[in-house]
């Protein structure tokens, strides 16, 4: 059973075939899949289902607070389910592979008084780049 599809139970949010297809889609760690992905992942299990109601279900969800909406580097916007746990992403420069990753630090708490310019800060992000094993794997034998 899915984390996000028991989560949408539990909020009495009514399941359709769509959502729930949906929902199936987002299941998971590390899953952060464009509107696109998501589509094309629920066409295959509901052919039918459409695009404005992958985009129309994704709104909502996002709306519940139940799927995160992630941008990096001006890329499409991602999905992520994993909305209950405050985490950073580890991104692959490579192939894009997203991690979600965990930092001991505050990242609000690291930003000086100073550097807040009055601001009352209330959130941050933060996000790592490398190549992840298959991209440096890869590289190391087209670099012979
Ligand atoms: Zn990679
Ligand atoms: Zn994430």
């Amino acid at each position: 059973m899915s984390d996000l599809l028991q989560r949408l139970r539990d909020r009495g949010w009514r399941l359709t075939a769509q959502r729930r297809v949906i929902a199936e889609v987002l299941d998971g760690e590390h899953v952060h899949f464009t509107a696109d992905e998501v589509h094309a992942l629920a066409a295959e299990r509901l052919p039918e289902i459409s695009r404005a109601s992958v985009y129309n279900t994704l709104g909502e969800l996002v709306a519940l607070g139940e799927v995160l909406e992630v941008t990096t580097d001006g890329r499409a916007k991602r999905y992520d389910p994993n909305a209950h746990h405050p985490h950073q992403h580890l991104i692959c420069s490579g192939c894009g592979t997203m991690r979600d990753v965990r930092i001991t630090a505050d990242p609000l708490a690291a930003l000086p008084a100073g550097e807040r310019f009055g601001f009352a800060v209330s959130e941050a992000h933060v996000t790592y780049y490398g190549r992840c094993p298959d991209c440096a794997a890869a590289t190391a034998v087209a670099g012979g």
